[in-house]
């Protein structure tokens, strides 16, 4: 119940007085409107209404954004973390191991018209890009020092991982294609990748080429020493190289 308090006497009155009922002074009815009255009408209500509940929406939707940020940014960072894990990687070749002359034996085949298959595994090939892009360091791109390749086989399907580091920190990208090769042409379907361990989709992968360029220059001899063999089959852990015959 709201009561009028007299500005004389200090009496409280009911709210319908307009006079003090002690005193008889003229009550003070403005603090009346200020406290909005039970019967008010329904535009009257709504008005309230909207008042009220505007700072709510701007609240929710405040919160909204809030919660959206929250979320974006832990996908963000889970992306990150995924893209800054090293994948499953073979262990560094011992050093001192003298790895096969793939390039080489290539090329001796082409001279010698020799139509043996050449076949090498995964350890095999890794030993030899080991050694190979040792000596081409400086090709290879100078904002992240590289520092190894790494390929993985399976059916009809290559991956090479670069590892890369900066600031000692290691980096891993891969691509993975299917490789074909027809009439002395090398193509390669791409067929996903990864950073770290976020995969990347074949889609996408498109735009990745720049992280490799620096590798394919390197690798260009072993490229054209196989664009000119008769096929190139890959499977579980090794590939096979075929002389045309
Ligand atoms: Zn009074």
């Amino acid at each position: 119940m709201i009561k009028l308090v007299c500005p004389e006497c200090r009496r409280e009155n009911e709210a319908e007085r307009i006079y003090c009922h002690d005193c008889g002074a003229r009550l003070d009815r403005t603090a009346l409107a200020k406290i909005a009255p039970k019967g008010e009408d329904a535009k009257e209500t709504q008005k309230r209404l909207r008042t009220m509940l505007d700072p709510q929406r701007a609240k929710i939707r405040h919160l909204f954004f809030k919660t959206s940020k929250v979320i974006l940014g832990a996908l963000a960072t889970a992306a990150i973390i995924q893209m800054i894990l090293p994948p499953d990687m073979p262990p560094r070749p011992k050093t001192g191991d003298f790895p096969p002359q793939i390039t080489l034996d290539m090329e001796n085949a082409l001279l010698n018209h020799s139509a043996a298959p050449l076949q090498y595994t995964e350890a095999q090939v890794n030993a030899y890009l080991g050694s190979a892009l040792k000596s081409k360091q400086t090709a290879l791109s100078k904002l992240l020092q590289f520092e190894r390749a790494i390929v993985k086989f399976d059916e009809n399907v290559c991956a090479i991982t670069a590892e890369r580091s900066l600031f000692g920190f290691s980096l891993f990208t891969t691509t993975s294609s299917k490789v074909s090769l027809q009439n002395g042409t090398l193509s390669t379907t791409n067929n996903g990748g990864s950073i770290g361990r976020l995969p990347v989709h074949p889609m996408l992968m498109k735009y990745a080429d720049p992280l490799f360029s620096d590798l394919w220059t390197a690798l260009d001899r072993e490229r054209k020493a196989i664009s000119k063999m008769g096929s190139i089959e890959s499977g579980s852990q090794a590939v096979v190289l075929t002389p045309k015959s």
